[in-house]
């Protein structure tokens, strides 16, 4: 592998982080929100508008975020080259099962960081300076997904400049990883009224977080912390009475 300076990965992740968000959000975006696609899907008419204003915002904080997140990118990067992290490129090193078990416990162990840190994020001391931008719109649309307070944005990147260090990851699992994170979050950000009324929001969000589960959260405060599963807002009582009870309504 070919080393670059600090600098070299901060740009030129800024850009590939950029374009990511450009493409999965604006994709996402132009394809459910298209009156088009809306009269396929949808033909009732779904119950709210994006207004542009919160969009625009939304966007902003979304380039900061991959200014934060390139950062974190360069100091891996740097830091693998200089051979400090767990971070590993030969997929025979600890067997091929373990690309995907260490794929699984990272996304466990990134969901519970993500639950915990985010409630902290709802505390009233801490919500103006780490959560308010995230929540500004409360009908999210997938330009929402990386819509970050700088703050905040730091303290999700330190999962992953924390997690290179812990457990060891191939690169493909890592790439793997971040793919995840960032079809997941453009699927949370969906808004409720997006996906087809056949969808199955009732069987599939009694276990995994969606846009019907995460909707509800950009409502409503005190429920829906998580961030791929159920698990964390089932066990420690964050979950909105209602919301197993709506989906098995909305599957009727
Ligand atoms: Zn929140
Ligand atoms: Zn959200």
């Amino acid at each position: 592998m070919i080393h670059h300076s600090f600098g070299f990965y901060g740009i030129a992740f800024f850009g590939v982080i950029l374009l990511r968000y450009f493409l999965a959000a604006g994709g996402t975006y132009f394809f459910f929100y298209s009156p088009f696609s809306q009269a396929l899907i949808h033909p009732q008419k779904p119950d709210q508008s994006p207004s542009w204003r919160l969009i625009r915002h939304d966007i902003k904080l979304s380039v900061f975020s991959a200014g934060v997140f390139a950062l974190a990118a360069a100091f891996i990067l740097s830091g693998y080259s200089w051979g400090i992290t767990c971070l590993y490129s030969h997929a025979q090193q600890y067997g091929l099962w373990y690309l995907g078990v260490s794929y699984a416990v990272v996304l466990v162990l990134q969901d519970a960081y993500f639950y915990f840190t985010h409630r902290l994020f709802h505390h009233p001391l801490l919500f103006r300076w780490l959560h308010q931008g995230h929540h500004r719109s409360r009908y999210p649309t997938p330009w929402t997904s990386f819509a970050f307070d700088p703050l905040e944005a730091i303290v999700q990147s330190l999962f992953l400049v924390g997690i290179v260090f812990v457990i060891p990851l191939h690169f493909i699992t890592l790439i793997a990883i971040l793919i995840t994170m960032t079809v997941w979050a453009v699927v949370n950000h969906l808004g409720i009224d997006r996906l087809p009324l056949s969808f199955p929001h009732h069987w599939l969000g009694r276990w995994v977080i969606g846009p019907a589960h995460h909707s509800i959260h950009h409502l409503k405060y005190t429920v829906h912390y998580g961030l791929y599963f159920t698990f964390w807002d089932k066990l420690l009582g964050t979950q909105d009475p209602n919301y197993e009870q709506k989906m098995g309504d909305r599957s009727d």
